[in-house]
């Protein structure tokens, strides 16, 4: 028997289209639109507002799904890590991270990523496909029914698995209906979306009518260094990179952010943090400094605390709003790409609460 397709994913055309299929006006694709992404219902049952003979209509053609946990940590600091079992056997993971004042929900675009920098588990494990428009958006929706009910705006950073900007239609058909008011309703403002700076896609991106903010991953002032860190320096430079997303539109006073994963003794130096500042000063762009998260298979150490902090002064002397992004949930490999090793979840600390739990 082959499934039914999943309706959760759709956009708002496709489920116009798909409840006309069953002989309904084009206004129920709308109240439909409602309950998959503002309400978040998780069976047609509880979709009081259309007809029982419609919701049974519904469920015969399709399934309405969100991915599958195989996993759910808590950390220490209160960080939980997500694993989802996808279809195929392809894993992927999503953070969520409270914080004072907001919380975060960190998301995967790819499961695997081809670009392999140096640093990165995930490049390190390696490639296996791109995400589903349904998969971006339902580590959303799970995470998001998870979470303990509180007021704080959520914020969403697509920073997980794989380079986004790779899988273009899927992640920004994802974008649309997560900053939908009438979806999950995440202003655009409280949407980064971070890329090594695949050049086509970056430009196409400028010319979506709602757009994200734009975080790039730049790790190194020179196009030398880079290259050795992030093979794509090849087909796309920094320098093109830096000007590229400094014509993004960003409304007035916002910044496009770099992000720079400090390398112990590899690009943490003085003279690196002075050219940094003379690379991005006079633009609208501040620095995420990132110190490295170790794992065993990367074959780079973190800075030290004193290289960080000279770094970071650097770049304030310099005229370069920066700051220096806290380690959260180290305990259950909330970092980088670390869940989905199989062999290393094995080493987790007595700590970190394993006992997977039911999908919201
Ligand atoms: N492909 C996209 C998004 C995923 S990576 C991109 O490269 O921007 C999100 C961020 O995590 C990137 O800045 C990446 O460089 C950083 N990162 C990857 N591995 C890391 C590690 N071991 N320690 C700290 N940051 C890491």
């Amino acid at each position: 028997m082959t499934p039914r397709p999943n309706v959760f994913g759709l956009d708002r055309a496709e489920l116009g289209g798909a409840v006309e299929s069953l002989g309904e006006p084009a206004y129920r694709g709308r109240q439909l639109y409602g309950w998959l992404y503002r309400k978040r219902a998780r069976s047609f049952d509880e979709m009081t507002d259309l007809s029982k003979a419609f919701r049974r209509r519904l469920a015969a053609a399709f399934d309405l799904r969100w991915p599958a946990l195989a996993e759910r940590q808590v950390s220490r600091d209160g960080t939980v890590k997500y694993l989802f079992a996808l279809d195929g056997g392809a894993t992927i993971e999503s953070v969520y991270i409270p914080e004072q004042k907001r919380r975060t929900i960190c998301i995967s675009t790819q499961a695997g990523c081809p670009l392999k920098c140096a640093f990165c588990l995930t490049g390190i494990a390696g490639y296996r496909r791109n995400l589903k428009p349904e998969e971006i958006l339902g580590q959303v929706a799970v995470v998001m029914t998870d979470a303990p009910r509180q007021q704080q705006a959520w914020n969403i950073v697509v920073m997980g698995m794989g380079e986004p900007l790779l899988n273009y239609e899927a992640t920004v058909a994802a974008l649309r209906i997560l900053m939908d008011p009438g979806g999950f309703a995440v202003a655009p403002k409280k949407l980064t979306l971070s890329t090594v700076g695949i050049l086509p896609a970056l430009e196409k991106l400028m010319t979506e009518p709602v757009r994200p903010n734009l975080a790039i991953s730049l790790h190194a002032p020179d196009p030398e260094l880079r290259r050795k860190l992030m093979p794509i320096e090849e087909r796309y430079a920094l320098s093109d990179v830096v000007a590229a997303a400094q014509r993004y539109p960003i409304p007035r006073g916002g910044r496009v952010t770099y992000e720079y994963v400090l390398l112990g003794g590899v690009n943490d130096s003085p003279v690196q943090a002075r050219e940094l500042a003379r690379l991005l000063r006079g633009s609208r762009a501040k620095v995420n400094l990132i110190p490295l998260n170790p794992a065993p298979e990367i074959p780079f150490d973190p800075p030290s605390p004193r290289a960080v902090e000279e770094f970071h002064r650097i770049l304030l002397e310099g005229g370069v709003p920066a700051s220096v992004r806290k380690p959260r949930g180290q305990d259950v490999l909330a970092a980088c790409g670390q869940l989905h090793l199989k062999d290393r979840a094995a080493a987790l600390t007595p700590s970190a609460s394993t006992a997977p739990r039911p999908q919201p």
